[in-house]
């Protein structure tokens, strides 16, 4: 059996609990050690066998995974963050199909949540945004036409930019291609939730100059919207006046 877990955005105690006991259990980890927390490998088990996945192709992953098969052993994928955004798990999975391979899949506390929690921000503000796109600027790996930077940024939602650091002067030419201006506030969130993370809090037009000057290279978030600056209608939900389902509203 494989199990794809998701690792947390780095902080070890941000594993869940049954990715943490899956991790106790396996005889062989097969890590994405470009990001997971190596503090989390001291829950592997004495004999457990360890691969860091940046170093491999998706082939030798696979070769991996159905060596232990065949000995009829547990093998741990351990994912950045949750599994599904960004991690390549739908190759995988495939192949384990053909191979006749069981798997499961644990998710785990994204980025784009950390970043949030580091931020002491709701994406979902009343009022501001009530979405959030979740994206990436096209590099090396393309991105469908409909999907460009540009295009997306003509809603002025709530925006997280995954993968897209490096290209930091391209993300902030196509956020103001779109309904930004340069004073929307936004801010690059790094390794967040790692003893090292570090907040930058700016606007559109000083994204770029505001990244290069804090130094941040790889492992960060641009999070971008009104929703991060201060004007937003409080909930319905907790409105006295509002009548819930579980909840009478005053004015009934
Ligand atoms: N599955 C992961 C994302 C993997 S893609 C998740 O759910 O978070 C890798 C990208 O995620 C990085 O380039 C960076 O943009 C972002 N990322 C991962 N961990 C991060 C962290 N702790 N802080 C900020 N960004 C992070």
């Amino acid at each position: 059996m494989v199990h794809f877990v998701g690792a947390g955005p780095g902080a070890p105690d941000l594993i869940t609990q049954r990715g943490a006991a899956l991790l106790q259990g396996a005889d062989c980890i097969i890590y994405a050690g470009s990001l997971v927390n190596p503090a989390l490998l001291g829950l592997a088990k004495p004999g457990c066998v360890l691969y860091n996945s940046a170093e491999m192709t998706l082939e030798q992953v696979l070769d991996v995974m159905r060596q232990t098969e065949a000995a009829g052993k547990t093998t741990v994928r351990l994912h950045t963050g949750d599994p599904c955004l960004y991690g390549a798990i739908r190759e995988q999975m495939d192949a384990l199909d053909a191979a006749g391979i069981s798997y499961d899949d644990t998710p785990g506390v994204s980025s784009f949540c950390g970043a949030a929690a580091a931020l002491n921000a709701e994406y979902t503000l009343p009022t501001v945004s009530q979405t959030v796109i979740i994206t990436r600027m096209e590099g090396r790996t393309p991105v469908p036409e409909k999907e460009k930077l540009a295009s997306l940024a003509s809603h002025g939602a709530t925006m997280v930019i995954f993968l897209s650091i490096g290209l930091i002067d391209k993300v902030q030419e196509a956020l103001l291609q779109g309904a930004y201006t340069s004073a929307t506030p936004a801010a690059v969130v790094y390794k967040a939730s790692w003893p090292e993370q570090k907040i930058v809090r700016c606007t559109v037009g000083t994204l770029a100059e505001s990244t290069r000057r804090n130094g941040i290279t790889k492992t960060a978030l641009i999070v971008v919207g009104d929703f991060l600056g201060t004007r937003y209608e409080r909930s319905k939900l907790y409105d006295p006046a509002f009548t819930t389902a579980f909840r009478k509203g005053a004015d009934r």
